[in-house]
């Protein structure tokens, strides 16, 4: 496959919200070890509510089915994770904007723009023990790719790399900051929930 269509988009959608729901326990047991434990809840009802957007209306593109889910996660998630993720899904909407069907080099720009989109929103900086230690070397494996099917492979396993590193990290933003040294060894919830998100991008795009 050498193009992301609104289908395509969609099945990425639906298949993170199967991962949010299935790993519901998860996040919630990592966020609870150094934060407020809300995460996983919140991530699975946001992506249920993104889905009974979704289903409610027809999107045209892909920027449209983006800009809905980011509606829906904006206004129904509380904490930290309905404004990252918003963000995240409102800067590649808008930045995939006018696409019908989407290349290699547009998507891993479109990523790039949504991810300084979302360190500006957060204000992190990579190492702080967040979504965006996942993130980054995610969207660098979409930029340094030649295809779309080996870059998105490349790409979650981008982000599970930088999920892993981020077990030792002391954490430097978020509740988890408040533990101090006490948050190292603990796998950062946020680039957990990220992981799976390139992993849902992978599966959708490249089946
Ligand atoms: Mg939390």
């Amino acid at each position: 496959m050498s193009l992301i269509n609104r289908d395509t988009t969609l099945r990425w959608i639906e298949l993170f919200a199967a991962q949010m729901d299935e790993h519901r326990q998860d996040l919630i047991r990592l966020d609870t070890a150094i934060g407020d434990g809300d995460h996983g809840t919140n991530m699975n009802r946001g992506m249920q509510k993104a889905l009974e957007k979704l289903q409610a209306a027809e999107q045209a593109d892909p920027s449209a089915v983006l800009k809905t889910v980011a509606m829906a996660l904006i206004s129904s998630v509380g904490g930290a994770a309905g404004p990252l993720y918003g963000t995240l899904f409102l800067q590649l909407g808008t930045a995939l904007a006018g696409h019908a069907e989407v290349d290699l080099p547009t998507y891993a720009a479109a990523w790039r723009t949504s991810v300084e989109g979302v360190q500006a929103r957060g204000k992190a900086e990579p190492g702080d023990k967040t979504m965006v230690d996942a993130l980054l070397p995610a969207v660098a494996a979409l930029e340094q790719a030649s295809d779309l099917n080996t870059g998105l492979r490349a790409a979650a396993d981008g982000a599970e790399q930088g999920m892993l590193a981020t077990i030792p990290l002391i954490a430097r933003k978020g509740r988890a900051s408040y533990l101090g040294e006490r948050s190292a060894g603990h796998q950062d919830p946020g680039s957990t929930s990220t992981y799976y998100l390139f992993e849902s991008a992978a599966a959708a795009f490249t089946s």
